[in-house]
């Protein structure tokens, strides 16, 4: 099996299942009960907090866990609703995001879509209503564009407002600072870096009042109610560890084995245009954009010859829609255009990409035959 689509999520690291195996059997106490054999459960919370705080630049008690970026977003944006925040999402967003905000939108007939340019980034004439709630991604899951967060985050604070960034897919793969980027809240989730799926961790800049989503107990520092997900804090905390360490491995080996991908289908298909190539990227991800095919005919081809390859966003493949985000950047969408999606990780070797350029050509071919 070759495994291309590393956003959509990541291979478990081995080292990280070794890390949750005690907490998912004889380190079974809860992390708030009052005796020692619970408070090896707590320390390990802690050990999590710090490094995932690590990555991302921020300080622990700036990290608290979720069950993952979906929840995150959502908690981030109802807090903002809750004060009475305009909530504008840019028109490239996760799911998780977008459709939060146009629900706040419909509820309270304040906030609305921030547009994209041509190269994915929210579009720089935009009037941002004053004291809204800003919603920009750092790196986007279909195209990888990377955003400008510190001077987005200028421009929101200009207008007294908040910046809440989906963080999901840019940490581990690029150096990001939350602090120094003057983020207010951002999202974070372990599957997308190697870590388990289910657990992730939501970034509220110290001093932000925070009005948490769940009503219930005081985990997590009063910001997330619910007994801990103690194996799956401790996976996330080694994969966000691990991640810091080999940033290097994607920025350098992946990024060229990325670009390598592009220059030869670039050469081998007619037609073949890169989502988002004018802005700078994630050093993982590549959008193909090719006229003249189907989409899913052409996924499932790649699929017969063992390469997982998506569409874009997982939950937009699901539901067979034509890309969101493609069609914010005004990209061709429709029946006859194939939009496929490949994400390399620390685990994708060249003979991985190798096999995808020859037998990409070889699916489009057969597909719009
Ligand atoms: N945000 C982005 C940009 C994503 O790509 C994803 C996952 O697909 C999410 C949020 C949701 O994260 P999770 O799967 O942890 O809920």
């Amino acid at each position: 099996m070759i495994y291309l689509d590393n956003n959509a999520t990541t291979k478990l690291d081995p080292a990280v299942f070794e890390a949750m195996r005690p907490f998912l059997t004889d380190s079974y106490a809860n992390p708030s009960s009052p005796y020692s054999f619970a408070r090896q459960a707590a320390l390990a919370i802690e050990k999590a907090r710090e490094q995932v705080a690590l990555l991302v630049g921020a300080t622990p008690a700036e990290i608290h866990f979720t069950s993952g970026g979906t929840e995150s977003n959502n908690a981030a944006l109802e807090s903002a609703a809750r004060e009475d925040r305009p909530v504008i999402a840019t028109a490239v967003e996760h799911a998780s995001v977008r459709s939060t905000a146009l629900r706040f939108a419909k509820r309270t007939g304040k906030g609305r879509l921030w547009p994209v340019q041509a190269d994915g980034h929210p579009a720089s004439d935009f009037a941002l209503p004053r004291g809204s709630c800003a919603a920009v991604m750092w790196a986007n899951n279909e195209t990888g564009v990377l955003n400008d967060i510190p001077s987005l985050a200028r421009e929101v604070h200009a207008q007294e407002g908040l910046l809440h960034v989906d963080a999901v897919q840019a940490a581990g793969k690029v150096a990001i600072n939350l602090a120094s980027a003057g983020v207010d809240t951002a999202a974070l989730s372990a599957h997308k870096l190697h870590g388990p799926k289910g657990i992730g961790a939501l970034f509220v800049r110290k001093g932000l009042r925070f009005n948490a989503l769940l009503a219930g107990g005081d985990q997590e520092q009063g910001f997330r109610a619910g007994t801990e997900n103690v194996a799956g804090i401790v996976g996330f905390g080694l994969a966000a560890e691990l991640a810091g360490r080999q940033l290097g491995e994607l920025t350098g080996r992946i990024r060229a084995l990325r670009d390598q991908l592009e220059a030869e289908l670039l050469s081998r298909v007619s037609g073949l245009v890169i989502a988002g190539a004018a802005a700078p990227r994630l050093p993982n991800t590549s959008m193909l954009v090719i006229p003249g095919a189907e989409t899913e005919a052409v996924l499932a081809l790649l699929d017969m010859d063992g390469i997982c390859v998506s569409s874009g966003s997982a939950c937009a493949a699901g539901a067979h829609e034509p890309s969101h985000v493609l069609r914010a950047m005004g990209l061709p969408v429709g029946p006859r255009v194939a939009t496929i999606r490949t994400s390399l990780s620390r685990f994708t070797t060249a003979e991985d990409v190798a096999a995808l350029v020859e037998r990409l050509p070889v699916a489009l071919q057969r597909a719009a035959g």
